[in-house]
């Protein structure tokens, strides 16, 4: 069993967001390998080279909403015009070991109490797991003991048996079962633009979340350099 697993999502090709969060991770306590609940790309300036970041770290990823849609997986009728600029353009800046490996990520990872999705357990790839609520009506759908989402782009961790749970503090005990969503490294929307991520920690039987400081100025400006819309630099300043 893995003692410490870094739990990112929602990376969005945002190379900055990912440097800061992975140094920040390795000078409090570090890690044996990072679960990645989707979305490696899409939005951000840096796609190819969130891909290669993450591929050279003991990595357990399955596919976001955005991979499907840059690898042809999805039908980009269903994004919004802005991600759908952002997947045609991530297809064309990708290399081709990059677009294989979105290619075949899986929908699910499942292992001995958890499972990996990018949306939540009965839609892996568009539900927004938003509320306790939904996260209960998960529950059936969900034969592991603790549920991994991301795709709200907001930190939060959820009780799949509808009680509440108090949603992010920083350091919250794995009692009962538990939806757990580590907020976005590269595009927040919970108001705070600094990168997300969150810690699970098996051993201490406790997941802590995390935010760091990056140059978001630099991503911005990246973002416009590269003729992707502007609205996806802007929002980035005010993470949402
Ligand atoms: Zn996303």
């Amino acid at each position: 069993m893995m003692g410490r697993s870094l739990l990112l999502a929602d990376v969005h090709g945002n190379l900055r967001a990912l440097e800061a969060v992975l140094n920040d991770a390795a000078s409090h306590g570090g890690f044996d390998r990072i679960l990645m609940l989707g979305d490696l790309v899409g939005y951000g300036p840096e796609p190819d080279e969130c891909v290669e970041l993450l591929r050279e770290h003991p990595l357990i990823a399955v596919a976001g909403n955005h991979d499907l849609g840059a690898a042809g997986r999805a039908d980009l009728g269903r994004f919004n015009p802005d991600a759908a600029i952002a997947c045609e353009w991530c297809s064309r800046r990708l290399s081709i070991s990059s677009l294989r490996f979105l290619e075949d990520l899986p929908l699910r990872h499942v292992e001995a109490g958890l499972l990996l999705v990018h949306g939540s357990p009965r839609d892996p790839i568009w539900e927004y797991m938003v509320s306790p609520y939904i996260a209960a009506q998960n529950l059936a759908h969900c034969a592991e003991k603790h549920c991994l989402v991301g795709h709200t782009h907001q930190p939060a961790i959820y009780s799949m048996t509808g009680s509440s749970v108090e949603v992010v503090s920083s350091s919250v005990a794995l009692d009962g079962r538990l939806a757990v969503n580590p907020g976005s490294v590269g595009q927040p929307r919970d108001g705070d633009p600094r990168a997300a991520y969150a810690m699970l920690d098996i051993a201490r039987n406790v997941v802590t979340f995390h935010r760091v400081v990056y140059d978001v100025g630099a991503t911005a400006d990246a973002i416009v350099h590269q003729g992707l819309p502007r609205s996806l630099a802007q929002r980035l300043h005010t993470g949402y």
